[in-house]
């Protein structure tokens, strides 16, 4: 009964999206085109802008991913910052279409956004850390609406056999984004966590949705570190 591409609700649920496209076609996230004429419209998401999602390539600096003019080791942010991790390297850079999807993602609820970036973080697992096992960045209590990241880390297992480990739970605690570096180290340790009876081991490969300053991911690399694993890397979706 359950095909691949998941159990038979799933697969209801996606046919009624795809005919639900066909009668009101949309508009693109990223434009606002019409989506209408468009061949693939799994992703409310129009050709000519998915031409503009073009990966990070080299050099890049290998401590935070971030795109470097020249190859110079790691980037000053890196040089001072002492991260738990590493290495981290991001798909892409956090700006124009990929930060306006990215947020449609985050923020806008926008799930089907995931089919569209989930393969480019699996190409990414499976050129730097492959068969290495995945653990999401833990979501933030009380957050409504489905995880971005969590949404990332199933679609990896059920459609590229990623495996995922869900090692690490989160306490609530003070909001982030207006905080430094500093603060936001500081604001996160001992809230992320490794969860009850959860044993970490060998190398592991930390996944998050956008890396801005570092800290999210150097405390889930500290968490893991502290409780047994031997290596983290991290990557994620973009770079801010
Ligand atoms: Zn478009
Ligand atoms: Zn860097």
């Amino acid at each position: 009964m359950t095909a691949a591409g998941g159990p038979p609700v799933d697969q209801v649920r996606r046919a009624m999206a795809r005919v639900a496209g066909i009668i009101f076609p949309g508009r693109c996230l990223a434009c606002g085109a019409w989506m209408d004429g468009e061949t693939d419209q799994s992703v409310p998401v129009c050709a000519r802008c998915r031409i503009g999602l073009v990966p990070i390539t080299d050099p890049r600096c290998p401590g935070c991913g971030m795109p470097l003019l020249v190859e110079e080791g790691r980037c000053t942010r890196c040089r001072t910052a002492g991260y738990a991790f590493a290495s981290s390297t991001a798909v892409f850079a956090y700006r124009g279409i990929v930060r306006d999807l990215v947020i449609a993602l985050k923020s806008g609820g926008r799930r089907r956004l995931v089919l569209l970036f989930a393969p480019f973080l699996a190409r990414l697992l499976s050129e730097r850390r492959p068969g290495t096992a995945v653990v999401p960045v833990p979501s933030r209590p009380g957050r409504s609406g489905p995880d971005p990241v969590e949404l990332l880390a199933r679609e990896l297992e059920r459609r590229y056999g990623v495996q995922v480990l869900r090692l690490l739970r989160r306490r609530p605690g003070a909001a982030q984004k207006s905080l430094s570096l500093t603060d936001r180290l500081r604001n996160l340790q001992g809230r992320i966590h490794v969860a009850r009876g959860a044993r970490p081991a060998g190398a592991l490969v930390v996944i998050d949705d956008v890396f801005t300053t570092g800290a999210t991911v150097d405390a889930c690399a500290r968490a893991l570190i502290a409780a047994g694993a031997a290596r983290v890397d991290a990557v994620t979706l973009a770079v801010d």
